[in-house]
């Protein structure tokens, strides 16, 4: 039944702190979360009614989701495209659906399917072999830059290569498997775009973030990022054509150059709630994670507008040890995960800090 009413069970695969925000913004509309992760004891489980601890491919698992949940989304996008057809098989549904996943976990058919859109990216190339990597990078130019075209995410699985002497080392360094070897991106900033697709075709589109990295890994965002009313309408267009091409329901992060011209290329979708759409927590009305709740159920999307300007940063590692201190400032929101161990570099929690306009 969609929409589906309050007391409706939504299943989310995988258990981390995106899992663990949904299943939060969902049992605020009165839905029940049931997570299926492999492992225990994860930041989704300690808040969500229903816990299936097996690998994502697990038959009986996925048996159970099937039978609790009305409606199956994903908080991570490397969950095995064999999870979702045995959803298929058993009758429950997906949201966003398969294509979707399948589109962004290869580097390839991503930016493929991207250009086919209308929608530009850098050049690139594809190589499965040493001799083939040589040839792309070849053709693409010096420097390149060469990603495993899948199991990639911040920043690992990518190396540059320099000269076409490098080219079958730097595959070799990837683990020999299937690559893309892309043009450099000649950016003046990294941006970001984080939109929703409702189940009737509605389009929501936040403002956009301006993210900093540090070591590969999201550092800050900045939103709303001052942009040109241009860069504005080209995030939007973009966004448009990347949801309507793939027949999306929920929300997608789409990470973005901006050129020293004013023109974006896309660098990845990421078919899910994303991080530089934290701030949307402490800057909209309805947050990325209550949107994407309200569009799987079918729910009308809510609006997008910022009522604050916010910095979002990371606490990765022991930064989390600060808590007391974030706790304490003033225009400052902790949003804390739960994870048991403080691992270096690990995501930990995020501050929301309210800006002066
Ligand atoms: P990715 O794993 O594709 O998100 O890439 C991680 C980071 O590497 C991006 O946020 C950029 O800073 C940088 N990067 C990725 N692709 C390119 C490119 N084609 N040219 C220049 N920098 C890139």
């Amino acid at each position: 039944m969609i929409p589906l009413p309050p007391g409706s069970t939504l299943g989310i695969l995988g258990g981390g702190q995106l899992g663990r925000m949904l299943a939060l913004a969902a049992a605020r509309l009165g839905f029940d979360v049931v997570i299926l992760e492999p492992e225990p004891d994860c930041p989704a489980a300690r808040v969500s009614a229903h816990v299936i601890t097996t690998p994502y491919e697990d038959r009986e698992g996925l048996t159970e989701l099937a039978r609790r949940a009305d409606v199956v989304t994903f908080e991570f996008e490397n969950v095995p495209a064999r999870a979702l057809e045995i959803l298929a098989e058993l009758g429950v549904e997906t949201a966003p659906c398969a294509r979707a996943l399948a589109t962004a976990q290869d580097r390839v058919a991503e930016k493929t399917f991207l250009n086919a859109a209308g929608v530009p990216t850098v050049a690139f190339a594809e190589a499965d072999t040493p001799e083939g990597a040589r040839q792309a990078a070849e053709q693409i130019g010096f420097p390149c830059l060469m990603k495993t075209r899948r199991d990639g995410y911040d920043g690992k699985g990518q190396s540059w290569v320099e000269h076409l002497a490098n080219a079958e080392a730097v595959f070799h360094a990837l683990g020999n498997r299937p690559v893309i070897v892309e043009a450099p991106a000649a950016f003046v900033r990294e941006l970001s775009v984080i939109a929703a697709r409702g189940r009737t075709g509605d389009v929501a589109i936040y403002p956009l973030g301006e993210n900093h990295h540090e070591g590969g890994v999201l550092r800050r965002t900045l939103a709303p990022a001052t942009v040109s009313e241009a860069v504005e309408e080209q995030a939007e267009r973009i966004a448009t054509r990347i949801l309507t091409g793939l027949d999306y329901v929920g929300v997608i992060g789409i990470e973005l150059f901006e050129l020293a011209d004013g023109q974006l290329l896309v660098n990845e979708i990421a078919p899910r709630v994303h991080n530089t759409g934290h701030w949307t927590q402490d800057g909209c009305d309805v947050d990325q994670f209550e949107q994407h709740v309200r569009a799987i159920a079918g729910w009308p999307l809510g609006p997008t507008h910022a009522h604050a300007q916010i910095e979002m940063e990371n606490l990765l590692g022991d930064d989390i040890s600060d808590w007391a201190k974030l706790g304490a400032e003033s225009g400052t929101r902790l949003h804390v995960y739960g994870k048991r161990k403080a691992k270096a570099g690990r995501k930990m929690g995020h501050a929301n800090r309210r800006m002066p306009d």
